[in-house]
């Protein structure tokens, strides 16, 4: 777990638990003695800190927030405090990610050293949390408060050239094989010069005027962080570190994380971070599943989807091949991806050299015969069955042994476009989410056939390209969309009974979602699902007012954004009510037969909500999706769900699922025939509320039984 080298007067602690050095109760022991042992013994002039990882160290073991051990002695911030009081100068040596609890373990040392590549932040605001050891009091200290606040407010890490440039780090040395002796000459030399120590209790926070920036901080980030508590207590934390001697800075910083970890906020941060690293663990996939090469990669059709993810690949390194029906169509995409990348370039984002770089690499095809050498070909044209078809005919005729070959369908059947393949186990889908090239989320497509060495490829290209890849399995919709279905659903309905747009997405967006669903329609097109539900109408068919509003603007040319009109008015991105959406939904509301009444907000909630939670009951029972938490990614990175509310799934726990469910049956009854049609509670759901147990608990118990 550690191991100790003298060198001279030099005492190295080299941390080496991987696979993150997590500062668990068992490493803060050991690192606590360690160097008590070590302040004690007459012949060492300095302690370095260091790593055997390629990280310094990930920080706060965080399963412990959860069993409290977090609070067992020593704790972080005794730790660090140890650190602090040690008579000699101890040295942090950055090699690597050092974040949270790591940060402010070298924060309590008197000096660190980086290399330029290390990375330094304070992610604990992304887990609802405050930095609870010293973080809010010691980086102001050191950094100054306008760096600290930034990067304390954001949890983002700073590059070591940035924290040298702020004071993080005194010294930056490269990251080769000698960064652990220049370490040590640094420290020989600290003891050399007999300095006196450089703690954070004889620091002020120097800023001409701290109350006053705060102020206006807060100011700028109101409206981005209306619903969510950490950031307040950040920032009082911060203002604490300006006021007050150290002491009482970090005890008032202790109370706040106190504070903090038992919220719903942090609670839903936490188990959206442990879903991100179980959510790779694919049934059917073992370690010897070895992930195929992939150094070339194609893309079928040049338009929206085909180009984001061109891009995706592109500035990931890879070489992109685009096919594309027309020379006309192939050119206007090509260009497109060149403009992306200068338009990138005039923004400062991009360096010219490196946007030359990506733009030369990628070319243009007509010809299957020219894709013969991708070891990746993913398909995003037009969304047909009998265009898919075709195109996978031609695939499997022309792309090599080995290829892995994907569709990027939103709707279509995985394995139905494998059947016309010679080889259904090489075919997946690759769900990207649009604008492709900045959407984190992916949800790979598991088809019956697909083989489990195909899946690890893909997750594994899905996080070179710096993706989020949730496996998922075979159905209408996959999780997202089909989850999507009965939400968007309820909105529809919901204008027919006698709410209007606004009232619909007013209620979504207070709930945090980051757009409600008429806003989404109109940005997504309202063509696009007017044709999806075409090509579904016998499945849809017994519900002959299903979404009738939105089909009715489909008929009026209503297309959303794109035509200025949709269930709203447009002015650029700016929405307006329009009052013609209630005659529309008024008249389509007679000619259905539907009685229109006063509709209150928490009905709209749990009418949109509910069933949207219901489906993903479904979707588990039937194991298209593994695990909940599952869903619930795919809706924090997909759908613009709160990801302070932890997903739908979570919140379903959270809320308790006899409530869910008591309201389904509420509404199977209060809707007539309507509600019996949508409104049945999934199996699921029904029986973790006749056994009382969470849905949590339940694939718990499930995952230690397997
Ligand atoms: P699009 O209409 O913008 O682009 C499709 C492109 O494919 C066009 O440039 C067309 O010329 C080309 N094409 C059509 N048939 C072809 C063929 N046989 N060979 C080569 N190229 C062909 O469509 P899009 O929005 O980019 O969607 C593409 C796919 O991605 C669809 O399957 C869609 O369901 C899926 N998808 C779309 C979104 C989205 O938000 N737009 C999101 C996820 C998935």
């Amino acid at each position: 777990m550690i191991f100790i080298e003298r060198i001279g007067g030099v005492a190295c602690i080299e941390l080496n638990a991987p696979p993150v050095n997590a500062l668990g109760l068992k490493m803060r022991k050991a690192l606590s003695a360690a160097i008590q042992e070590l302040d004690a013994d007459d012949q060492i002039q300095s302690i370095v800190l260091r790593s055997a990882l390629p990280l310094f160290c990930g920080g706060a073991d965080i399963a412990e927030f959860r069993t409290g051990a977090v609070w067992d002695k020593p704790d972080l911030p005794d730790l660090c405090l140890t650190v602090e009081a040690c008579r000699i100068p101890v040295i942090a040596a950055i090699a690597g990610p050092a974040m949270g609890g790591a940060l402010e373990i070298a924060l309590a040392c008197d000096h660190r050293v980086a290399t330029p590549d290390a990375l330094m932040g304070l992610p604990e605001i992304k887990l609802g949390l405050l930095p609870g050891a010293g973080g809010t009091q010691r980086l102001p200290r050191i950094a100054g408060l306008e760096a600290a606040t930034r990067m304390i407010l954001s949890g983002d890490p700073v590059s070591g050239e940035f924290a040298l440039s702020c004071g993080v780090v005194d010294k930056l040395f490269e990251n080769d094989q000698d960064f652990h002796k220049r370490v040590v000459d640094f420290a020989t030399e600290i003891a050399r010069l007999e300095a006196p120590k450089r703690i954070c209790a004889d620091m002020q926070v120097t800023h001409p005027d701290p109350k006053g920036f705060l102020a206006e901080f807060r100011r700028g980030i109101e409206a981005k962080t209306r619903n969510l508590v950490a950031p307040q207590r950040c920032l009082t934390s911060i203002q604490a570190a300006c006021e007050l001697p150290l002491t009482a800075g970090l005890a008032q910083e202790k109370a706040g994380f106190a504070e903090l970890l038992d919220t719903l906020q942090s609670r839903a941060g936490r188990h959206l971070f442990f879903a991100e690293r179980e959510c790779t663990k694919v049934p059917g996939v073992t370690r010897t599943d070895r992930p195929r090469d992939i150094a070339s990669v194609a893309v079928i059709g040049a338009g929206t989807m085909g180009r984001g993810i061109a891009i995706a690949f592109l500035q990931a390194g890879y070489p992109v091949t685009l096919l594309e029906t027309t020379q006309g169509a192939l050119d206007q995409g090509l260009d497109q991806i060149s403009q992306h990348f200068q338009r990138a370039v005039d923004k400062g984002r991009l360096s010219a050299d490196r946007a030359q770089i990506f733009s030369s690499n990628a070319s243009g095809a007509l010809n299957y015969a020219d894709l013969s050498d991708a070891d990746l070909i993913i398909e995003a044209a037009f969304e047909n069955m009998d265009v898919k078809r075709q195109i996978f005919e031609n695939l499997d005729r022309h792309a090599k042994q080995g290829a892995i070959l994907a569709s990027n369908t939103s709707t279509l059947d995985i394995d139905e476009i494998a059947a016309v393949t010679s080889r259904p186990e090489d075919v997946i889908g690759l769900h990207f989410f649009s604008p492709a090239n900045i959407m984190r989320l992916l949800e790979v497509v598991r088809g019956a056939k697909t083989a489990a060495d195909v899946i690890a490829t893909a997750i594994k290209t899905a996080k070179k390209i710096r993706k989020l890849p949730v496996t998922v399995g075979v159905c209408y919709g996959f999780v997202g969309n089909r989850m999507l279905e009965p939400y968007f659903r309820e909105g529809s309905r919901l204008l027919l009974e006698g709410a209007t747009p606004k009232q619909v997405d007013d209620v979504l967006e207070n709930f945090g979602m980051a757009m409600g669903i008429h806003a989404m329609a109109d940005l997504a097109g309202v063509d696009v699902g007017a044709r999806v539900r075409q090509e579904r109408r016998d499945e849809i068919a017994h519900d002959p007012a299903y979404q009738a509003v939105q089909d009715r603007l489909f008929e009026l040319g209503r297309l959303g954004q794109k035509t200025g009109r949709g269930s709203y008015l447009y002015e650029g991105r700016t929405r307006a009510e329009d009052p013609e959406i209630t005659q529309i939904s008024a008249a389509l509301a007679e000619e259905h037969g539907v009685a229109r009444r006063d509709i209150n907000d928490q009905e709209i909630l749990e009418r949109c909500l509910y069933p949207l939670i219901n489906e993903g009951f479904l979707i588990l029972e039937k194991g298209i999706a593994t695990r909940p938490g599952d869903c619930d990614l795919i809706w924090a990175n997909g759908y613009g769900f709160p990801n302070w509310r932890g997903g739908p799934m979570h919140y379903a726990d959270e809320i308790g699922l006899a409530h869910v469910l008591n309201r389904m049956n509420h509404y199977r009854q209060s809707l007539g025939a309507y509600g019996e049609m949508w409104f049945t509670p999934a199996r699921l759901l029904t029986e973790l509320v006749s056994s009382g147990v969470t849905l949590a608990e339940h694939f718990d118990a499930k995952k230690e039984n397997s």
